[in-house]
Formats: C-alpha cells, sequence, structure tokens
C-alpha cells in the first residue's frame, strides 16, 4: 500500500484496474475485497486529507482521541460485516449508554423499564411496564409513533410523556420537523424498549470500539500491495462522467469506477441539489477528569445543540485532569460550498429527485455507486460495509 497526498506527475489511470472515488467504509472495503479476491490494482482518489471518511479519529491537541465528524459507536447484528471488519481491528467491550437530560434529570433513553421508574416513581412505573409488557411482549422494541397508536389512557399517558420529553424538540433541532412530518424510519432507530438492557443499541450482539481507533482500522484495512491511495485529491478535477463514458485524465477509463460521493455534486448540481442536514461540531477542552457520566447525553427538552459526546467516556483512554466534549449543531446544509453533507432526508421527492441523477449511470457498466451519499441512505456503519460487500461480490462473481 501507498498513501501520499496528490496524483504524481504521470499518473496512469490505465495501470490499474479500478478506480475508487472516497476512502471511507464504501471505498475501502471495496478496494481491500477487489484487491485480495481479483488481484486488481486499485487507486482510492480521496479529497480530504486523511482516510476514513466520516469515521475518521485522531488525537486533539490536548491528546484526546475525538471523532472528527461526529459519535461513531460500531454495532451490529451482521456477522458477514462483524467478521470481515474484525480482520482489520480487535474491539473494546465498550456499550454505548446515552442519557436524555430532561429538565436536568438524566433518564436512560432508549427509554426503558429503569427510565419509566425514574420517570413515574417504582410503583407506577413498574405498573405501566407491566401493561407494557403485556401490550408487546418482553424486550421488544417498540416504535415511539406505534406507542402512540395505542388505545389505551396509560399506554397514552407513557406516549405522550416520551414523545413530548425525548422526541418532539430534539427531533425539532435534528431535522427542522416535528417527528410525525419526518420517515418513521428515523424516529425507529431509537425505540421505546420494553426491557432493562439500557444500551443505546439493545440486543446488538456485535458492539464496541475499535482497540486501537477507527484510522487505525482503516490503515490495517487498506494495507495491501495492490492499493495507492492519493489524499487531497477532488476526483472532479480528473473524472468525467457522461451517460455513455468515464474519461480519468482526459482519456476514456475502462476499468471499474466505484463512486461513494454525492451523485448530485457530480453533476454540478443540474438537476438540483439533494437536500441533505449537516451538522457544526463545536469541540472543547475542559480541566476535569469527566464532564458527563455517559459516552453522549441528549439534550431533548433544552438546549440549541442536540448531544454531548465525552470521548473519553467512549475510547475508555485514561488522561487524567483533561477531556474533551463535542456539542453538535443541526442546520440546513448548504451545497456546493464545501460543506459536509452529513444526514440525507428521505423524502419521496429528494429520493426521486436521487433516482433521476442514478438513472444518468445507470448504462454506464464500469461505474459503480455504494456508500451512504452515493446511494442516498442514512446507513450506519455496518449498513454501508454489507452494501460495499454486495457491489464487491458482484465484481469478483463477474471479473
Ligand atoms: P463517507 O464516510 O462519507 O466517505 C465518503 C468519502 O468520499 C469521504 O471521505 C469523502 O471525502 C470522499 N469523497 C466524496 N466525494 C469525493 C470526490 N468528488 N472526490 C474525492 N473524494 C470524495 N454509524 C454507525 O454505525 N455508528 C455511529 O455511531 C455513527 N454515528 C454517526 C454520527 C454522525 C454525526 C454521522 C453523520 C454519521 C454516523 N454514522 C454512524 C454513519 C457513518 O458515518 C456512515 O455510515 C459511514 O461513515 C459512511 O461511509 P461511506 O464510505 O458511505 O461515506
Ligand atoms: N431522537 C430523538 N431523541 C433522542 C434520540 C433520537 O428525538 O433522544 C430521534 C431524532 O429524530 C434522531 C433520530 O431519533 O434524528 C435517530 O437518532 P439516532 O441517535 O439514531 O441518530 P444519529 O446517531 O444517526 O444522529
Amino acid at each position: 500500500m501507498s498513501i501520499e497526498t496528490g496524483l504524481p506527475a504521470g499518473f496512469n489511470p490505465s495501470a490499474y484496474n479500478a478506480i475508487i472515488v472516497g476512502a471511507g467504509y464504501a471505498g475501502s472495503v471495496c478496494a481491500r475485497r477487489l484487491a485480495e479476491s481479483c488481484n486488481y490494482k486499485v487507486a482510492i482518489l480521496e479529497r480530504r486529507p486523511h482516510i476514513a471518511g466520516n469515521a475518521y479519529d485522531y488525537y486533539d491537541e490536548a491528546g484526546v482521541l475525538v471523532h472528527k465528524y461526529g459519535p461513531h459507536i460500531y454495532h451490529t447484528t451482521n456477522d458477514r460485516v462483524d467478521q470481515f471488519l474484525s480482520r482489520f481491528t480487535e474491539w473494546s467491550n465498550y456499550n454505548h449508554k446515552v442519557l436524555a437530560n430532561i429538565h436536568g434529570t438524566l433518564i436512560p433513553v432508549p427509554f426503558n423499564h429503569q427510565s419509566l421508574k425514574l420517570v413515574f416513581g417504582e410503583d407506577k412505573g413498574e405498573r405501566l411496564y407491566q401493561k407494557l409488557v403485556s401490550t408487546f411482549g418482553q424486550d421488544k422494541k417498540v416504535p415511539i409513533m406505534q406507542l402512540r397508536e395505542k388505545n389505551d389512557p396509560e399506554l397514552e399517558e407513557v406516549a405522550n410523556f416520551v414523545y413530548e420529553n425525548v422526541f418532539l424538540h430534539y427531533t425539532m433541532k435534528q431535522w427542522g420537523k416535528t417527528p410525525d412530518q419526518i420517515d418513521p424510519a428515523v424516529m425507529g432507530r431509537v425505540p421505546v424498549f420494553v426491557g432493562d438492557d439500557d444500551r443505546y443499541f439493545p440486543q446488538a450482539p456485535h458492539q464496541g470500539m475499535p482497540a486501537e481507533s477507527y484510522t487505525k482500522l482503516f490503515e490495517n484495512m487498506l494495507n495491501h500491495d495492490l492499493i495507492d491511495v492519493f489524499l487531497g485529491v477532488e476526483a472532479r478535477d480528473v473524472m468525467q462522467v457522461t451517460d455513455t463514458k468515464v474519461s480519468v485524465c482526459g482519456k476514456p477509463y475502462g476499468g471499474e469506477v466505484i463512486y461513494t460521493g454525492a451523485l448530485d455534486e457530480l453533476f454540478n448540481f443540474d438537476l438540483g441539489a439533494l437536500p441533505y442536514r449537516t451538522v457544526d461540531m463545536v469541540f472543547e477542552t475542559l480541566p476535569v477528569d469527566h464532564f458527563q457520566p455517559v459516552g453522549t447525553v441528549n439534550y431533548t427538552v433544552s438546549e440549541n445543540f442536540t448531544r454531548i459526546t465525552e470521548f473519553k467516556n467512549m475510547t475508555g483512554q485514561e488522561l487524567p485532569g483533561k477531556t474533551t466534549i463535542m456539542r453538535e449543531y443541526s442546520r440546513t446544509y448548504l451545497p456546493g460550498v464545501g460543506e459536509t453533507p452529513y444526514y440525507v432526508i428521505n423524502e419521496p421527492e429528494n429520493i426521486a429527485l436521487y433516482k433521476k441523477y442514478r438513472e444518468r449511470v445507470s448504462g454506464l457498466l464500469n461505474f459503480h455507486t455504494v456508500g451512504r451519499l452515493a446511494e442516498y441512505r442514512y446507513y450506519d456503519m455496518d449498513g454501508v460495509t454489507a452494501s460495499a460487500l454486495e457491489l464487491s461480490d458482484e465484481l469478483i462473481a463477474q471479473r
């Protein structure tokens, strides 16, 4: 493997069997698989000065390992994804826990057995919990929008409390919309949990943090003789895509192209910009051992940021006397000015626009789109990895 900055003079695209745009999960998983299963020589073009995409982590000036693009916690139910990624890292046994700050009281989220008792008191909380168990079953995940549909005064009381104190204001901050105005699947990511598991990802069989770091995981994944990574390279400067061919450095390119960036950007937004939410991430280092009791505290009824993450609580890093925290401020993404499009907005008109862009490349047999941006999907790391494994399966099968 080589990682260098910029394209060398005389860079020859035809020396590579595949050119991949983006060194995040989507691009790096495909690169590794094509290199080791097909003996393909692979070039990755990455415009940022680092690998690992949005999972990139680094040591800040205080010496704290932080996540530049938001808190990343690995969790999956997908054994194949877990086996693949576990080739490149050991995992800590970290179990992510989140508390909601509700008017100064910290309540576990997803809202669970313990949350019920904290909010409604021991006896009433237990009674409400038993009602949830008899209605939905033990250890079940119930989306808040589903709970709100139950026609029962006691369940209604729970639903109203959770809706108002956990979801409504946080969702307004995150999406600029109320929960009933957004894709139900988004709310379903954080259900009410009818059980005692107080982890943010209850029942996920694989969860943790890379023992060393995400960046190290990527270094290991990309560490293959046939993979060259070129950082600081904007692919659109060297790649032209029309509906009949892909050219790289001015010449038609016949190898495989895997594109993990945004499709509207590739076409200069000529059909219109795909909407996203972006997040301003504000880091602060404090002269204390610890700032808060868990990895993340969600501010569900107050403040104009959504959540505060304390990285040491997630990585387990021992560093006395200082800690770094980060607040997230969500807002509308402005296209074309270098902002990061963090969250897709899964609404029918946006999906329709995405499909029009996708249609333009559907005739290009050597041009493939994969990843959170290129598929315009709200993927977690495991979902992106699964998608990249599938695409690389297809390419390996047809080589
Ligand atoms: P990316 O990581 O975005 O990688 C795409 C890469 O392509 C980028 O490095 C980009 O610079 C590069 N690129 C794009 N266009 C070009 C171009 N034209 N030229 C050159 N390079 C280009 N998932 C979890 O599983 N757990 C979590 O806790 C979690 N937390 C998250 C928190 C936040 C705030 C966000 C936004 C996401 C979180 N995720 C989490 C999701 C996770 O970040 C993504 O699923 C994953 O990083 C997507 O990988 P990707 O390769 O598709 O995209
Ligand atoms: N959500 C909320 N309150 C919470 C946690 C989540 O309203 O305390 C809603 C919110 O709309 C959020 C969505 O559930 O965008 C998904 O939350 P998740 O934590 O999965 O979001 P991510 O980590 O991807 O930002």
